[in-house]
């Protein structure tokens, strides 16, 4: 199997080496990663500027660098290091949750989404803490990932899809199994916190406290809340289909 890599947070960051040393066992690996972090990139794309390409020393990796997103990452390994096809995309490991409306602005989520562009199967792996500070545990990442490629990989696969997994960053012994879920949503507070600088001007911090999970059943924040690792297939139809069949019964006015 030929395999791309890539990530939102560098190729220095440790989950994108765990993730390669973990997608070893299915096939042979080759890495293209951002030259620095660009993590909450969401779908960007360089339009405007010229990519520059790199070598990186990745222990035991074919790897370059692209002074670029993960989607610039994605286009030019795929016709870099796979001029003749490729057959997994994967993306991470991210040291940080993806879930609920937060994988809209995940460079790592758009990778994998990337791939799928492509016509390419994708995933992307996200470790998540459930407290700031504490370890990301990629290695019960890697862990749950060799123990369920061959389950991740069977799984159905339309044109528009991608899949995303969130793992509890806890040992692996502890994850209690893994679930297919929907995306959920997540409620921050104080979105935008309002500071001000010696000089008495204000400037902006945007991050917010996160206030509360919902407590629906089948969602990813819910699977890792319990300690579950979460499996979402994504769709690159961001058409409301229900809407749309509701807004096709309302008539239109006519001009
Ligand atoms: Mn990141």
């Amino acid at each position: 199997m030929r395999i791309l890599v890539t990530n939102d947070d560098g190729a220095g960051a440790e989950g994108i080496l765990v993730l390669a040393h973990a997608a070893s066992v299915l096939g042979e690996v080759k890495v293209a990663a951002p030259d620095r972090e660009r993590s909450a990139c969401g779908h960007a794309m360089t339009l405007r500027d010229p990519l520059r390409v790199d070598p990186y020393p990745l222990e035991g990796f074919e790897c370059i660098t692209v002074n670029g997103y993960p989607v610039d990452c994605i286009n030019v390994g795929l016709a870099l290091l796979w001029p003749d096809g490729c057959d997994l995309v994967l993306s991470g490991i991210n040291p940080g949750p993806n879930m609920g409306f937060d994988a809209t602005y995940s460079g790592t989520v758009a990778g994998a989404m990337e791939g799928a562009i492509n016509g390419i199967r994708s995933v992307a792996i996200s470790m998540c803490p459930f407290a700031i500070g504490a370890p990301f545990h990629f290695e019960t990442g890697r862990k749950w990932l060799e123990a369920n490629w061959n389950w991740l990989l069977s799984l159905p696969n339309g044109q528009r899809t991608f899949y995303n997994v969130n793992l509890p960053a806890i040992e692996f012994e502890e994850v209690e199994g893994s679930l297919l879920t929907e995306m959920g949503r997540r409620v921050y507070e104080e979105r935008v916190e309002r500071r001000e600088d010696p000089w008495g001007r204000p400037y902006f911090w945007q991050g917010g406290t996160l206030v509360a999970y919902n407590d629906v059943e089948g969602t990813d924040i819910m699977a890792v809340k319990d300690k579950f690792a979460s499996v979402t297939p994504m769709s690159l139809d961001w058409t409301d289909k229900s809407a749309l069949a509701r807004a096709r019964e309302v008539s239109a006015p006519s001009l």
